[in-house]
């Protein structure tokens, strides 16, 4: 399992990413407000030039109705605004007023600044509007797959899951969240009401007090600046709030039952809310704005799975379909064509859910040793330099004494130093003993179980031993070493009918060994199949002890794979005897990759049964 170091890291560059989309369109805003700022100063300009005299303009003198030709003039620019308005889709009051004002018989120049100013700040605020809704739905609907994107790189195991749809993005993006019941859509369009009456009222009042042009446009610019301050604030604080939406959907979809509040993110820490940093709440609660950031305007908070309860394969049993491994240098691209658009699947390796194991997360095999402390009483892992192995091995652990919980604590976990020839590992009903050349390269020690590997190998061999015999034929060997040759070709012969020598899985080489071992152990604490009353004190050879009976079970079903071929799809070890039968048979058993047949399965329910 991923570290919180991990969650917290990704999950940060995550937000930061969405932030900085942000700041784009508010890159984008700004010129935007640069535009209209210049437009209407130039108005204004227009304006004075023409009604100014020497002493500049009073208050009176701009309340003087028009002309009959200036009306005319007037009735022609706002007809030009109505053609203009209705283009950017303005709002229906917006085009009802320019059309009154074009019907009256009287206007007076204020009048006409006034709806010129506000004509440029109903374009504004469309624009503005156009790009926030656009920029909150890239928010929520990116938030959502990248985020599923994290969790499943960070589980190394992917789904197919569905992108949210048109619809559920519209709804989240219409349903307010701030007490006072506003969406940004009406924030939006408040910011545009106090910059229109802001921008209208420092005119009236410049003219009252008979202020020169310049100074009234220095005011104007203010008005502007304020306004954009809040439109780029509300930007921020709204990609924090659809982000954490966004993320709830995913949190839920995936299974995720606790997370954890970060506000100290790559490029940006909170200083606000910083102390609610680390803070972890069941998604139950989770409520953006109120228990989840955003906390306050401007907010840059965002959370993360908590990593404690981000058991892979609880999270895994949310999966509609298959599951399967995703492996961590996976890219975005790659991974939405795989499992968003449900694309092809036929490179990944299946998960089965009853196999996903939790892998420790021990960096030193004293570490390791501790996270094994659980399982037996004494643990001592000397020379092993492979944690990968380590962290496979105490994750199997965790998730055999899970799901088999009448399993005894182990009295040792001990890694052996390899002997030549020896096993992989070993165990009994109190010990675990894996060897040290196979915890340090699991890989190629069980290469030779593979059929890819083992069959060539025994191909070549029946190949020479045929040429051996037919040189023997020739040269007239004596008969009695012809048929010790024969004997060895049939059973070569026979060993190339068991397509595998063990039951290991590419990948799993250490989960397959140890549950392997495990399967021993079962068998020996359940119903002293090895060590009869050591392992079991209830275990007696008699015929209503129904642990003889479960042993007998045992070899009979081991009888009638070996009689019915069926041994042939469990592995040439399991036909050794009925112990390795049984444990080879658990680690298909447990590890789900595989059918068994149905009288095997049946075994395993009595056996396991308390
Ligand atoms: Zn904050
Ligand atoms: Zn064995």
């Amino acid at each position: 399992m991923k570290s919180a170091d991990y969650w917290r890291g990704r999950f940060s560059i995550l937000a930061d990413a969405a932030h900085r989309d942000t700041g784009s369109y508010i890159n984008d805003l700004e010129t935007m407000y640069r535009n209209a700022e210049r437009t209407v100063q130039a108005d204004l300009e227009r304006w004075y030039g023409r009604f100014a005299t020497n002493n500049g303009i009073s208050l009176t003198d701009a309340r003087k109705m028009l002309t009959t030709g200036q009306m005319d003039e007037f009735r022609w620019t706002v007809d030009q605004y109505i053609k203009i308005g209705e283009q950017a889709n303005l709002s229906p009051e917006w085009l009802k007023k320019l059309e009154n004002a074009s019907a009256r018989f009287h206007v007076s120049r204020l009048e006409t600044i006034q709806l010129q100013i506000q004509q440029q700040m109903e374009l504004l605020y469309g624009g503005q509007l156009d790009g926030l809704d656009g920029l909150l739905k890239d928010v929520v609907s990116n938030g959502y797959t990248r985020t599923a994107f994290e969790i499943q790189k960070g589980l190394g195991l992917g789904w197919d899951i569905t992108a949210l749809n048109q619809r559920k993005l519209e709804t989240l993006l219409s349903r307010p969240w701030t007490a006072d019941g506003k969406t940004f859509r009406d924030r939006c369009w408040e910011n545009k009401a106090n910059l229109v009456s802001g921008v209208q009222s420092h005119l009236t009042q410049g003219l009252l007090r008979g202020d020169g042009l310049q100074k009234i446009t220095d005011n104007i610019k203010k008005e502007f600046g304020v306004s954009r301050y809040k439109a780029g604030r509300l930007a921020h604080t709204e990609t924090t709030y659809f982000n954490a939406q966004a993320s709830r959907e995913t949190y839920k979809d995936l299974g995720i039952e606790q997370i954890e509040i970060l506000e100290t993110l790559d490029r940006h820490t909170c200083d606000l809310c910083g102390g609610l940093d680390g803070t972890v709440i069941p998604l139950a609660q989770y409520e953006p704005g109120v228990t989840v950031p955003p906390f306050h305007p401007n907010c840059r908070g965002t959370t993360c799975p908590h990593y404690a309860d981000m058991k892979g394969e609880r999270a895994a049993r949310n999966a509609d379909g298959e599951v399967y491994y995703v492996s961590a240098d996976t890219t975005y691209q790659k991974w939405f064509e795989t499992f968003v658009k449900g694309g092809d699947k036929s490179g990944l390796t299946a998960a089965t859910a009853k196999a996903i194991i939790t892998k420790g997360k021990a960096t030193t095999p004293k570490e390791a040793e501790a996270d094994a402390a659980q399982y037996a009483q004494q643990v001592k892992l000397r020379g092993v330099t492979n944690m990968d192995s380590l962290n496979e091995m105490t994750g199997t652990l965790d998730h055999l004494y899970q799901k088999y919980p009448q399993l005894n604590r182990l009295k040792e976990i001990q890694v052996k130093v390899n002997r030549k020839g020896s096993t992989m590992a070993s165990a009994n009903f109190q010990g675990l003993y894996p060897r040290s050349k196979f915890m340090n390269n699991p890989v190629t020690e069980t290469a030779n179980c593979f059929g890819d590997r083992w069959r060539p190998r025994l191909e070549k061999a029946l190949e020479s031993w045929n040429q051996h015999i037919d040189r023997l034929i020739q040269s007239g060997a004596p008969k009695a070493d012809i048929t010790k040759g024969k004997k060895v070709i049939q059973q070569i012969q026979e060993m190339l009918k068991f397509p595998r020598h063990n039951v290991i899985y590419a990948g799993k080489e250490v989960q397959c060994t140890i549950t392997h071992e495990f399967g021993h152990v079962l068998a020996d604490q359940l119903c002293g199949q090895i060590n009869h009353r050591m392992a079991n004190p209830a275990f007696a050879y008699t015929a209503d002890n129904v642990l003889w009976k479960k042993c007998q079970l045992i070899d009979s079903v081991y009888q009638k794979a070996i009689s019915s071929g069926d041994i042939y799809s469990i592995s040439m070890y399991g036909a050794s005897n009925s112990h390795e039968f049984f444990a080879e048979c658990f680690t298909i058993y447990d590890m789900g990759e595989e059918q068994l047949p149905d009288y095997i399965v049946e075994m395993f329910k009595e056996v396991l049964e308390p």
